[in-house]
């Protein structure tokens, strides 16, 4: 990949398809929990064309904004590899409605945790059991907490193991890594919205404000959305 090269990615590229490839053979079944963020981009590619053993969903809450349909449907044509799209479960979203109202999520925190629980926590769940590891996009400048993370370590939590290949990865090597393979990613990056999730949930941010804010300050009138599934 030339264009890779010239930039000095190759061998980014190159070592976070070499952990991938020694965590299937360490770990056995993994799956990529592809947020469809801008980090989702670099390892939809990597993965799509040079790992087919590793399966990748995404999901899709009900609540999502349709650029992101959008971009989904572009991965799809693009690498003509399915990206599972998982959903809530339908009785459990009904009833969620039922006792809460379509919005419910503005009204309290309990709100919110209970409409993430079932639009993403559990769905996650179900996706990735079965594996023996998930793949995530997360950046060690993303946030404190994961500037501690390790490459592989062991999620307790879900019970098998997690794998992150683009932790030491920049911001901009990510945007320029999409840019050099002209990869398509969802437009709304272009209107500052560092990560993309649903869209009563999402802002765009001021140029001063971290993506992830590690004060845990919460956007004014917007939701605080918990359930980390991806890179999102
Ligand atoms: S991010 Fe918002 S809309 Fe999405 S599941 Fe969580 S509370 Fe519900």
């Amino acid at each position: 990949m030339a264009e890779l090269a010239a930039l000095g990615l190759e061998r980014k590229a190159a070592a976070a398809h070499a952990q991938l490839a020694a965590a299937l053979a360490r770990h056995g079944r993994l799956v990529y929990s592809n947020s469809l963020g801008a980090e989702a981009m670099v390892l939809t590619d990597i993965i799509a064309t040079q790992l087919p053993e590793i399966d990748m969903f995404s999901i899709d809450t009900g609540r999502l904004y349709e650029e992101t349909h959008e971009l989904l449907e572009k991965l799809q044509r693009r690498y003509r590899r399915a990206i599972r799209v998982v959903y809530p479960d339908a009785a459990a979203l009904e009833r969620l409605v039922a006792r809460q109202g379509v919005n419910g999520f503005y009204h309290s925190l309990e709100a919110r945790l209970e409409c993430c629980r079932i639009r993403k926590v559990e769905p996650f769940k179900r996706a990735i059991a079965g594996y023996d590891g998930w793949i995530t996009g997360l950046r060690r400048e993303q946030s404190a907490a994961r500037a501690a993370a390790e490459a592989v370590e062991w999620d307790a939590e879900h019970g098998l193991y997690k794998v992150s290949p683009l932790l030491e990865w920049t911001e901009a090597e990510v945007w320029q890594y999409i840019r050099a393979r002209r990869l398509p990613y969802n437009p709304l990056h272009d209107r500052q919205f560092p990560s993309i999730g649903c869209a009563p949930c999402t802002r765009a941010i001021q140029p001063a404000v971290h993506a992830r804010d590690s004060t845990g300050r919460e956007p004014p009138r917007r939701p605080l959305v918990v359930g980390a599934t991806g890179d999102a």
